[in-house]
C-alpha cells in the first residue's frame, strides 16, 4: 500500500485535525500492538476495550496517523503527531477499503454461502494461485471488519482477489458487497444456518443474493443448481448465471461421486466436457465445495488440467476432518474445528464411510449459537448419528443432552448413547470403552474445543 493521507481523510469524510495532508500510509490496523511504521490505526471500541485508549502506542509503533471517532483525542496528540477525526470508525474503515479497491482493476470474487465458505474459499484461491497471484480472506475474515481489512491488503501485484463473504441478516451481504464490488459471486449453498435472524430458508435465499446486487454487465455468478429457492431468489439480479452441483440444467454437473483413497473422486460434466476430478477428502459435501471452486477458477480462465492437480494438493488445514489413524485399522477423525447440524450430519456420513473395522463412535459436543433452532438441531443430529448407524454416541455439553434424547428416542439403545456435561466427565468412560479398531470421530463447535478431548483418547488408545 502506497497512499497520500490526503486521500484517506477524502475517502473517510474525515477532519485532518493534526499532520500533514502528504504523508504516505502504508497499511492499516486495529490493534494498537501491531502498528508498524507508516500504518493507520483505526481506533474501535470493542466489548472489553476501546482503541481511543491505545493512541499512545500506536504512535509509539509508528503509525502515520490514527483515525478517531472523540474530538478530545487531540489533546493527546503532541508534535509530530496525525490524527483524523471521523463521525464512525468502522464506516471510516469501510469507506477507505471500498475507495482502495477501486483504485484496482482486477477480478474480485465474493464467495458466500451458509456452510463450507472457508472451505470453498480455500480451495478456490488454491485453484486461481497456480496462474495468478491471489489475495484471500485470511482465516474467517468475512465480516464487516475482516472484510475491509482484507481488501486493504491488496497490492500491485495481485491478479485477482477471493473474499468470503457472511452474513446473519438482511442487508448485510449488500453492504459487504456495495465495499468490495466483486466481478464474481459464488453462492455455494442455501441452508438452515442464522434461521434466528431471517426466519426461513426463503428469506435466508434472498439475503445470499445480495451479493449478486452490485455486478455489472460483463460480471456472472456462480450458484449452487440444486437449489430452487435460491434460483427464485436470484431471478431479479440480471448478471449472467452459471449453476453447479447435481440438476439436469448445472452448467457444471456432478455425475457421480465414488470415496476412494481416503479421498473423493468426482465425475463431471464441465460445459458439456466429461471430466474426473479428485479431492484428497473423502467427503461428498466438501466435493460439492470443490466442484464450486473448480467451477469458478475454469470461468476465471484457469484450465482444467491445473485445476485438477491443484485439487490433488488441497490440504484443508488442522482439525477439518483430519483423519488420524490408529494401530488396528481404527482411526480418529478430527472435526474439531466448528460445528453446526449440517457440518455435523457430513461428518457423520464422512465416518460412516471410512469405517473399516471396529465400532464407529461418534464424540459429539454442543453447537453453539443455532438461536431458536438450538434444540431442533441438536435433535436433528442425534437422529442422523441413528442413520448412519454410530454403534456408540458421547454426547457432550448442556445442549448436547438434545442429540442423546432424540438418538434414544430413534432407536438406539440405552447403553449405546452417552451423555457427559463436560469433557473431563467423559474421558473415563471413553478411555475404557474405545480400542484402537474404532472409528471415532470429535466434533463440537469451537467454543467447547473439543480437540483437546481426542488428543487425549489418541494417547491412550
Ligand atoms: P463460518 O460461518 O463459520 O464462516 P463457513 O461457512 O466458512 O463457516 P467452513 O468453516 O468452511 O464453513 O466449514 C464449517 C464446517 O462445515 C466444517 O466442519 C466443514 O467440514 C463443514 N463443511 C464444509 N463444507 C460443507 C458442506 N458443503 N456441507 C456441509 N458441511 C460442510
Ligand atoms: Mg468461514
Amino acid at each position: 500500500m502506497h497512499l497520500e493521507l490526503g486521500f484517506v481523510v477524502d475517502s473517510i469524510k474525515g477532519k485532518l485535525l493534526a499532520g500533514n495532508e502528504k504523508t504516505i500510509v502504508n497499511g492499516v490496523e486495529i490493534d494498537s500492538r501491531r502498528v508498524k511504521p507508516g500504518y493507520l490505526f483505526f481506533a474501535f471500541k470493542g466489548e472489553s476495550s476501546d482503541g481511543h485508549d491505545f493512541l499512545e502506542d500506536a504512535w509509539k509503533n509508528g503509525a502515520a496517523a490514527v483515525i478517531v471517532s472523540r474530538g478530545d483525542c487531540l489533546t493527546k496528540a503532541g508534535p509530530g503527531k496525525s490524527l483524523i477525526l471521523v463521525n464512525d470508525t468502522l464506516d471510516a474503515l469501510q469507506d477507505l477499503a471500498a475507495a482502495y479497491r477501486r483504485s484496482f482493476n482486477i477480478p474480485v470474487v465474493a464467495v458466500t454461502g451458509s456452510v463450507g465458505k472457508t472451505s470453498t474459499k480455500d480451495i478456490l484461491a488454491l485453484c486461481l494461485q497456480s496462474r495468478f497471484k491471489t489475495l484471500k480472506t485470511s482465516g474467517n475474515y468475512n465480516n464487516e471488519i475482516g472484510l475491509p481489512l482484507t481488501l486493504l491488503q491488496l497490492d500491485k501485484t495481485h491478479q485477482v482477489a477471493v473474499l468470503e463473504m457472511a452474513m446473519r441478516g438482511q442487508g448485510e451481504l449488500l453492504q459487504l458487497a456495495t465495499i468490495a464490488q466483486p466481478s464474481s459471486a459464488l453462492i455455494s449453498n442455501v441452508e438452515k444456518v442464522h434461521l434466528e435472524t431471517l426466519g426461513s430458508l426463503e428469506n435466508i435465499a434472498r439475503a445470499k443474493a445480495e451479493v449478486m446486487a452490485t455486478l455489472g454487465a460483463g460480471d456472472f455468478a456462480l450458484i449452487n443448481g440444486d437449489s430452487p429457492l435460491l434460483e427464485e431468489a436470484v431471478r431479479p439480479y440480471a448478471a449472467k448465471k452459471y449453476r453447479f452441483g447435481y440438476s439436469k440444467s448445472c452448467d457444471f454437473r456432478i455425475e457421480e461421486t465414488i470415496i476412494k483413497n481416503q479421498g473423493i473422486e468426482i465425475r463431471l460434466i464441465c460445459l458439456g466436457q466429461s471430466e474426473k476430478l479428485f479431492l484428497p477428502l473423502p467427503s461428498r459435501r466438501w466435493a460439492m465445495n470443490a466442484v464450486a471452486a473448480a467451477a469458478m477458477a475454469f470461468l476465471l480462465g484457469v484450465p482444467l488440467e491445473e485445476i485438477k492437480s491443484s485439487l490433488l494438493n488441497f490440504n484443508p488445514g488442522s482439525k477439518r476432518l483430519e483423519i488420524i489413524p490408529l494401530p488396528d485399522g481404527g482411526k480418529i477423525i478430527n472435526d474439531t474445528y466448528n460445528a453446526n447440524p449440517l457440518s455435523m450430519i457430513n461428518a457423520l456420513e464422512t465416518s460412516r464411510e471410512l469405517q473399516e473395522k471396529g465400532k464407529l463412535v461418534a464424540v459429539l459436543g454442543d453447537m453453539l449459537e443455532l438461536g431458536d433452532y438450538e434444540q431442533e438441531g441438536h435433535r436433528e443430529v442425534g437422529h442422523h448419528a441413528v442413520k448412519n448407524q454410530v454403534d456408540l454416541l458421547i454426547c457432550i455439553g448442556e445442549r448436547a443432552a438434545w442429540m442423546a434424547e432424540a438418538a434414544r428416542a430413534a432407536g438406539m439403545a440405552g447403553e449405546q448413547v452417552r451423555h457427559f456435561l463436560s469433557k473431563e466427565e467423559s474421558i473415563g468412560f471413553l478411555k475404557q470403552s474405545l480400542n484402537s479398531s474404532d472409528t471415532i470421530l470429535f466434533k463440537a463447535s469451537r467454543g467447547m474445543q473439543l480437540e483437546s478431548l481426542a488428543e487425549e483418547i489418541y494417547s491412550e488408545v
